[in-house]
Formats: C-alpha cells, structure tokens, sequence
C-alpha cells in the first residue's frame, strides 16, 4: 500500500557511492591543481572514461532509471568532488543528449561514439547555442544556415561564445536560424564533424569560477557540413516549419510548450549540481567550526555560527527535494503547471552562492586563501545563477506559468 518512499533503492545507492568514491579519490584531490592551471584535465577525463563514467552508457543508464534520480544523483556527487573538473566530464553528455533526444539513429550511432573517444583517446564534445548578442535573448541568434541543394549541404556562418569545450570539441553542435521569420521556432541543431574547415576556436575566456572547464567563442566562417548533419534531418525540419508556419497563423500554443517542456525537465540536472557544490562547501564548514578554537571552545560552540551551519544544511536539503521533485515529474510525464524545473534550478543555485559564501566566512581568513577549498567552491558557484538561464530568467518563466501573463 504505502509506496511513496523518499529513500534511495539498494541499486541507486550503490551507483551514488561508486560516483562518489571517484569523486573522493579522483576529482577532489586534483580540484586545486587544474582550478590554477586553467585547463580541461584530460587525465582525469581519461581516469573517468577508464571507470565508465565518461561514456554515453553512463548516461542513459542514470537518464532511464524510473524514478528520475539518476541524473541528479550522478550530477550532486560529481559536482561535490569539484565543479570544474566535472563539467568538463558531462559537458560532452549535455551535447551527447542533443543528438540522443533529436537525432536520427543513424546520427546517434555515428556520431556519439566520435563525441566521447576512447579511453585511451578521450575526445570531448561541444554544445554552442549563446552568441554576443543572444544570451538569454535566444531569439536574437543571428548564426545562419543555409541549404545548399545542389550539394546536399549545409553552409554556417556566425559566432558562438561561451561554448563549454569549444574549439578543443571533436564534434561541436551547433545551433543556427533556418528560418529568421519564425524567431527560436527558426532554429535548428547541426552536428559539425570533426575538422571541418571554417570552424575556429575565438577567445578563450579567461575565468572566475569552473577554471578547469574550457570555455571559449566558436568562429563559423562558411563551414559545409552534409545535409546528413542536420540534426533529426530534412523531412523532420521541413514537417516542423511548416507546421509552425501554420501554426502561426493560430496562435501557436502547443510548440511553445514543448520546448518549455524540454527546459523544465533538463533544468534539475544544474540545480544538483548546485547542491553538490553547496554540499561539499558545507561539509568543510561543519569540519572547521567543530575543530578551529577560538575563546577556548570550538567556534561551532557559538550559536552565531552553529545557526549558520543550520541554515546551511536545510537550505541545501530543500534544495535537493526541488530538484528531485521536478526529476520525479519530468520521467512521470507530470506537467510543470508551476515551473518546477525553473525553481528547482533557481532556488539550488540561489542556494549554493549563499552557502558557499557563508562557508568562507566560517573558514575566516583560511577561507578567503586558496590553502582551503570553499574559496574555490565560492569562485565555482557564481556560475550557477547564469548559465542554463539566470536566475532572473528563471523568475521570469516562474512568474509567467503562474500569472499566465506576459510578464516582462
Ligand atoms: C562558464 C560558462 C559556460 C557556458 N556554457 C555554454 C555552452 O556550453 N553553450 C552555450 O550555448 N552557452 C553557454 N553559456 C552561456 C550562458 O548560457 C549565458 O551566459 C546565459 O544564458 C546568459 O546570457 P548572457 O551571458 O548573454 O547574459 P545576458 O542575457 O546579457 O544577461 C545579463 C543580465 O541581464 C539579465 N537579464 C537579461 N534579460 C532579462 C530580462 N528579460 N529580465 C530580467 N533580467 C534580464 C540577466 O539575468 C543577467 O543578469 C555558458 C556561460 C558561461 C559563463
């Protein structure tokens, strides 16, 4: 009768420690190392590939289990064991997923093996839809694509910045307008193939946080790709324009929700890896409040800092249940009458820029040095509140889907 349970089963509670075990032996301990070096850590890709962690079998294995939990999970420990490190593990996964939700079967068995490599040859994958002047403004894209009959092929030109893995991807997907009458449903996703002349890494950015994550501007200057590269393919493309086309006409209502859809459910898999930042931060402030003395007695003693921890520890909790709530309803087919993708994305991340702050000050002046790692953890969780939608569009989505008006 009573099947409503909150506890993990026996099989996702051993998959949680196994990524947790990697992320306790591998990733943390060179978290500080390659956070300096401001590079991708490949080793640690390749130890990750080594352990079946970098692949896309990982991935659908968490992706397809029934509860919803499996990405959350995987994303909460990996991103404990260090937030750089580990978005340069799934961010191929994020653009593997493009190609896995959109693509064709030939696309998937062609290209995904290419995004991921080998163990012993790890490539990476890219996913480059922001451009200069289309961040959260998504309709302002000015990537072109354009078919080249005769050809079979696709021709791109444009900018991409802020691309995680871009310029060093095997294979970059890339999102560009077929059709500037129709706004974001004129978009469409192409996979560029590995070498392709015209694509070109711009600047590197130079970073705040997540320093061991690549991120760089992707240049097209009149990349061909084949017509085999559009994501899903032309049949697909042309059904969908034209029925937007029509839909136009009446409103077009149910292809605004599916993409609505789309971000409500993948939206979590970021507000985990909040928590796990968060988490991590916290843990390292309980240690410290319960061992650094000061008045002789143990900071923790002091109901100023003990309160603190309190607060820490309930905000990341309610964290964790907004993501998982919402990873429950996306793989229950549940709708998001609420946002709650959106607010399980902005209260976690909300969350971990808090949490990691307070855990500086816990830390006092060994939290403001690089000798402890809630500095690092503090630099990583700025990024939380922006990429994925900031905070302030996940207000705007939240506050939309509640009023049902145009809030601006
Ligand atoms: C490290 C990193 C990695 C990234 N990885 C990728 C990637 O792999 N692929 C990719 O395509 N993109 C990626 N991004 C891009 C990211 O998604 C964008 O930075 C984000 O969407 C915000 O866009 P923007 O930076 O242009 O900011 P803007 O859109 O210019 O926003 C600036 C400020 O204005 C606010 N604002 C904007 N519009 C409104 C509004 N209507 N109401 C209220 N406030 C508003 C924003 O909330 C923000 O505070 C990455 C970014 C970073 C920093």
């Amino acid at each position: 009768m009573a099947e409503f349970t909150m506890e993990l089963n026996e099989d996702q509670k051993q998959v949680r420690d196994w990524i947790h075990g990697f992320a306790a032996d591998v990733i943390r301990p060179a978290a500080a190392e390659w956070d300096e070096r401001e590079e991708t850590p490949w080793p640690v890709i390749q130890e990750a590939a080594k352990v079946g962690i970098y692949s896309l079998d990982f991935y659908a294995q968490q992706f397809f289990d029934p509860t919803g939990l499996g990405i959350p999970m995987a994303m909460e420990e990996l991103f404990w064991g260090d937030a750089g490190i580990a978005l340069s593990i799934v961010g191929t996964g994020l653009a593997a997923i493009g190609v896995v939700a959109n693509g064709t079967e030939e696309q998937i068995g062609t290209w995904i093996p290419q995004m991921y490599g080998t163990p012993d040859d790890v490539k990476v994958a890219a996913f480059c839809s922001s451009e200069p002047d289309a961040g959260s403004d998504v309709g302002s894209m000015r990537t072109r694509a354009v078919y080249d009959q005769a050809k079979d092929e696709w021709v791109l030109n444009g900018t991409k910045t802020w691309a995680t893995n871009g310029g060093i991807a095997n294979v970059h997907i890339v999102v560009a307008v077929v059709d500037p009458e129709l706004g974001t449903k004129g978009h469409a996703s192409f996979i560029v193939p590995p070498n392709t002349p015209g694509l070109s890494q711009g600047q590197k950015f130079k970073k705040h946080g997540i320093r061991a994550s690549h991120t760089a501007e992707v240049v097209l200057e009149d990349v061909r790709i084949p017509g085999s590269c559009l994501l899903g393919g032309k049949d697909k493309l042309d059904e969908r324009l034209a029925r937007t086309r029509e839909r136009a006409k009446t409103g077009g209502e149910r292809v605004k929700n599916a993409a609505m859809a789309t971000f409500e459910a993948s939206r979590p898999a970021v507000g985990a890896m909040a928590v796990g930042t968060a988490r991590a931060a916290y843990e390292v402030a309980l240690d410290y409040a319960k061992t650094r003395t000061q008045f002789g007695r143990p900071i923790i003693d002091n109901q100023g800092v003990a309160f603190q921890l309190a607060d820490m520890r309930t905000q990341i909790d309610a964290a964790r249940l907004l993501v998982w709530r919402a990873s429950w309803m996306a793989v229950a087919g549940k709708p998001f009458t609420s946002a709650e993708g959106s607010m399980s994305k902005l209260f976690a991340s909300e969350t971990a820029k808090k949490v990691t702050a307070q855990a500086v000050q816990i830390l006092g002046g060994n939290g403001f040095t690089r000798e402890y790692p809630v500095e690092r953890m503090h630099r990583d969780s700025a990024i939380y509140t922006i990429f994925e939608g900031t905070s302030e569009i996940q207000r705007l989505v939240i506050a939309r889907t509640l009023s049902g008006m145009p809030i601006r």
